[in-house]
């Protein structure tokens, strides 16, 4: 599908927070430069970890509401309307840019551009104050694609329960504005260190213990779906996953995803890191949004590590997203972290509880 290429046109602010909203708008804003929210704020004060500094918690407890799933009913509720473009704040300081999928890494129904926090506001501020035109030139393409991807799989075989697994995994896709060191090159490494790790130690793990490099977490999960789809019979074998994929920062918890039913045996497998690791307690955080999340809708435990920011939310999405930000000392410990977790699950008595799955995700979630 081409994209715009040059146009020239008004720009229209409008005040959306709900896909209704949209039908305040019915025939104004025919090929308009739209932007549909207020120029983000950028937090001074760092969240406490790397997730909550990325995605805020809505009200402390509970599930971010808002998410990709009531942005993409605004999309498609706005595309009806036809406007020339969508402009999207990037949410970072600095005059960085950010990346993002929209329906799944399917054209989008409106062109959609990243600009700068900073040009993002000064336009805002324009439009605000009257009439505004912009000329807009989007130069990117498609290819035709699909293109073949690859999930990276390894694992040590279980001495006493082969088909059982524990899998710990990251993600090996990346945005293309940096190289991805953060988001998710350090998951990446831990996970591959882990395994380094447990095999030159030697030690026969009673379960089988799986490494995967998961692809397409960025376009939706899309990689994490398929590897469930495609190893759909090992599912009710399936002991548990963790995934590491919030930057270089320290691990500092595990979130038990509210898998409160697995609690008493996780505990039992993770008391004994906290000494050796500095942990916090378990938190009780429900943290989406990564490949752990296919594990999730499946009925299988998995959980995912909470880490420092250490510059996650300036850095992931963005073209500053580049080795130099990577912390040797805690993306190693994050590693030995993994391995000790992975190690202690295969050996319990019995295996964590399996929960309901969920419906099958819908197009467009
Ligand atoms: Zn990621």
């Amino acid at each position: 599908m081409p994209m715009i290429g040059e146009v020239s046109a008004p720009v229209a602010v409008l005040k959306v927070t709900s896909p209704d909203d949209i039908a305040n708008y019915k025939g104004k804003i025919k090929g308009a430069v739209v932007l549909v929210s207020k120029p983000a704020e950028i937090p001074t004060n760092e969240a406490d970890n790397a997730y909550d500094a990325v995605i805020p918690p809505a009200r402390g407890v509970g599930r971010p509401q808002g998410g990709f799933a009531e942005r993409q009913r605004i999309m498609r509720a706005l595309a009806q309307e036809q406007p020339a473009a969508v402009l999207l704040d990037s949410g970072k300081a600095d005059n960085l840019f950010n990346m993002s999928s929209a329906s799944r890494y399917q054209p989008s129904d409106v062109p959609m551009a990243y600009v700068s926090h900073e040009d993002y506001s000064l336009i805002y501020r324009l439009a605000e104050a009257g009439p505004v035109a912009m000329k807009i030139n989007l130069a990117g393409t498609f290819s035709p694609g699909p293109v073949p991807a690859s999930i990276t799989v390894a694992e040590i075989r279980g001495s006493q329960f082969p088909d059982e697994r524990v899998i710990i995994g990251g993600h090996l896709d990346s945005w293309d504005l940096g190289q991805g060191a953060l988001d998710n090159g350090t998951g990446s490494m831990a996970v591959l260190e882990a395994a380094r790790a447990l095999k030159v130690l030697g030690w026969k793990p009673k379960r089988t213990i799986t490494f995967i490099l998961f692809t397409g977490e960025e376009q939706g999960g899309i990689g994490a779906d398929i590897f469930m789809k495609n190893h759909a019979a090992e599912i009710p074998k399936m002991d548990a996953a963790l995934v590491h994929d919030t930057g270089t920062g320290k691990v500092f918890s595990i979130a038990l995803e509210e898998l409160y039913e697995t609690a008493p045996l996780m505990a039992e497998i993770y008391e004994p890191l906290r000494e050796v690791f500095e942990l916090q307690p378990l938190s009780t955080r429900y943290f989406g949004s990564s490949d752990h999340v296919a594990f999730l809708r499946a009925g299988v435990p998995a959980y995912f590590c909470i880490q420092k920011p250490a510059h996650y939310r300036e850095a992931h999405h963005s073209q500053t997203d580049t080795f130099d930000k990577v912390i040797p000392e805690e993306i190693n410990e994050g590693a030995a972290l993994l391995a000790a977790w992975a190690w202690n699950v295969s050996e319990m008595p019995v295996a964590l509880a399996h929960h309901q799955p969920a419906a099958p995700r819908r197009a467009g979630e």
